[in-house]
């Protein structure tokens, strides 16, 4: 072994697995098992009294997923990873530890539909709250944290339209504010930006998208750069006081870097129950081996077909932050240098009833509410992900009704363009 770090495409295959100890299987076996039998009772009660790491029960931690975990955190440059059930319940699991009834977070207007709805409704449930604001206005996300706030939330590459936060001005409030900030990184992946290097605290994703990468699995991970110092203040005593869900453990002062990652399983998994399923983990590390090669052809895809379109007659913008026309182009270079990405808008001058019709019309893209997969993707966010919001909030996430979402795939350029070409003629 050599001290040199390995690059990106040797960790997307290697990092955090080994031969299987038990057979030298060389992929991840699939440990669909549900508990784990205890040497004796002292490792029972070690393994309950965290002295000692090891299995005890799946709801918690498993062979499979720990190396998915592993994986994604060396992809991360974090501390450690807690994988989980969806990347909904990833954004719960993140901010579990922090939260308590009355505090809040502030978080960008433009996120994907359902984190909006999650933030401005299901919260209240909790006593929890969000604020917010327009992250490209440092000021007004200054000023809206308060004593109460907990959190800084927002998405590397911002769902719908592909618009790129400035991660380091963001990171750099959040630094001032003494509390973590929380990026959502799923439209980016690693491969196109590692939000611990721009000064995050936690990262989520949505592994149902470009880390698994067909379409075949839901789940999620929070990575924790293991760099936040939960113990400066008195705002996180989940970590930095006794714990009393857990017999009085002071997770910060007994793990270190690695306290926000036990805290996740022994707390937040074994209470939420948001576990993702072995099966589930070993689809995603296939998926993420290939990640670099998927991650070029989309974005080289992303580049042409949103050029191809913004030249259209039918079309009044398009949003891809890869095109000279768009104010986010300048961002490119600092946040997510390989490209920005494969998921873009497209505004069309037919409006809303325009839009409907050039979905239905589309062949090789299919009508879902998802992206990232191997094929490309479309909806009409208006109508859809983005319908329970008011159209003012839709307007800022940049869902107007006008607009309908590419998830550019893989498949050959020229027959993207050539059926988009014809539902565009069907369009009107
Ligand atoms: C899909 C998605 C989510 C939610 O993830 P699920 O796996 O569907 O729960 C969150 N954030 C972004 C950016 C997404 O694309």
């Amino acid at each position: 072994m050599t001290d040199t770090p390995q690059g990106f495409d040797t960790l997307a295959i290697h990092a955090g697995t080994e031969a299987d100890p038990a057979t030298g299987a060389r992929q991840v076996p699939i440990y669909q098992t549900t508990a784990y039998v205890f040497r004796d009772a002292d490792h029972a009660a070690a393994l309950f009294g965290l002295q000692e790491v090891g299995y005890i029960y799946s709801r918690l931690t498993n062979p499979t997923i720990g190396a998915l975990q592993n994986r994604i955190a060396a992809l991360e440059g974090g501390a450690g990873a807690v994988c989980c059930s969806s990347g909904h319940a990833a954004q719960i699991m993140a901010l579990f530890p922090l939260m308590a009834p009355g505090r809040n977070i502030v978080a960008s207007t433009r996120l994907y539909g359902g984190t909006i709805t999650q933030f401005s409704q299901t919260f209240k449930r909790f006593g929890w709250s969000c604020t917010f604001v327009d992250f490209d206005d440092l000021d007004a996300v200054k000023a809206a944290i308060n004593d109460d706030t907990r959190a800084i939330f927002c998405e590397t590459i911002a769902n719908p339209g592909g618009y790129i936060t400035d991660l380091d001005a963001i990171a750099a409030i959040a630094d001032e504010a003494g509390i973590p900030l929380i990026v959502d990184n799923t439209t980016a992946t690693p491969y196109l930006c590692r939000p611990i290097d721009h000064g995050a605290t936690l990262v989520v994703h949505s592994l149902t998208k470009y880390m698994t990468g067909n379409g075949t699995v839901t789940g999620g991970v929070v990575v924790d750069s293991g760099k936040f110092d939960w113990s400066a203040s008195d705002k996180f005593p989940s970590l930095s006081q006794p714990e009393p869900a857990y017999h009085g453990l002071t997770f910060h002062e007994t793990f270190g870097p690695a306290a926000f990652t036990f805290h996740g399983i022994a707390i937040g998994l074994r209470d939420l129950g948001m576990t993702m399923n072995p099966q589930g983990a070993h689809y995603t590390l296939m998926g993420i081996e290939t990640l670099s090669l998927r991650m070029e052809k989309h974005i080289a895809n992303a580049q042409k077909i949103a050029a191809w379109l913004e030249g259209h007659d039918a079309v009044a913008g398009v949003t891809y932050a890869g095109l000279d026309s768009s104010p986010y182009k300048n961002r490119i270079p600092k946040i997510c240098p390989k490209g920005a990405g494969a998921l873009f808008t497209v505004q069309l001058k037919g409006g809303y009833t325009a839009c409907t019709k050039f979905v239905a019309g589309l062949n090789l893209f299919s009508h879902v509410a998802n992206l990232g997969d191997a094929r490309s993707l479309v909806i009409h966010p208006a109508s859809t992900t983005h319908r329970q919001l008011t159209e003012e909030q839709q307007i800022a996430a940049g869902a107007s009704p006008d607009t309908v979402r590419l998830s550019i795939g893989i498949e050959d350029a020229d027959d993207l363009i050539a059926d988009l070409d014809q539902a565009l003629k069907a369009a009107g």
